[in-house]
């Protein structure tokens, strides 16, 4: 049973992704729902833990194996913000999970439907049910949005380091 709409469990993972994204992380949400309740939230860490996996997807299939107390997570659905990697696609493959539900795709490293099709590729012994471009307007912008601040952010500090140059040349 669930109780939630895919349109209100990516709401709940967009508002994860703000939390990544004020913390200077790439803004990905995403959490697993489970008979029609939460059993696992998580945003990007992988700068707080300089860890190459803490994608969304891993930190909350982790929490969600951490609840129902196995490794496998048959009959639960995971969404999230933008569209795995082939690391996280392959994390949903050997998690079982039933169900993927995703906001915006990611044309240089998807591995759902732009570069590669893990969680329906017939040769792997689990498929899932796949949904895609749920509100992926806001998921898209979220992105966009971090990005065009990041840029603007390291503009801003080359043109200061190149005006103290410049006052240091002539201070010689
Ligand atoms: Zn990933």
């Amino acid at each position: 049973m669930t109780i939630f709409t895919d349109h209100a469990c990516m709401g709940i993972c967009l508002v994860l992704a703000r939390r990544a994204g004020s913390r200077g992380e790439v803004p990905v949400g995403a959490i697993v729902v489970h008979d029609g309740r939460i059993i696992g939230r998580g945003y990007n860490l992988r700068e707080a833990d300089g860890d190459p996996t803490a994608h969304a997807e891993i930190v909350a299939i982790r929490r969600a194996a951490e609840v129902i107390g196995h490794w496998r997570l048959l009959d639960a659905t995971l969404y999230v913000t933008l569209e795995p990697c082939a690391m996280c696609a392959g994390a949903l493959v050997n998690a079982r999970i039933g169900r993927l539900v995703y906001g915006c795709t990611d044309p240089k490293a998807g591995a759902v439907d732009s570069m590669f099709g893990i969680p329906t590729d017939r040769r792997l012994n689990h498929r899932l049910q796949v949904v895609g471009g749920v509100r992926a307007g806001e998921c898209a912008d979220e992105l966009r949005r971090f990005f065009r601040a990041r840029r603007r952010r390291v503009r801003a500090s080359s043109a200061r380091r190149t005006r103290l140059e410049q006052r240091q040349v002539r201070a010689r």
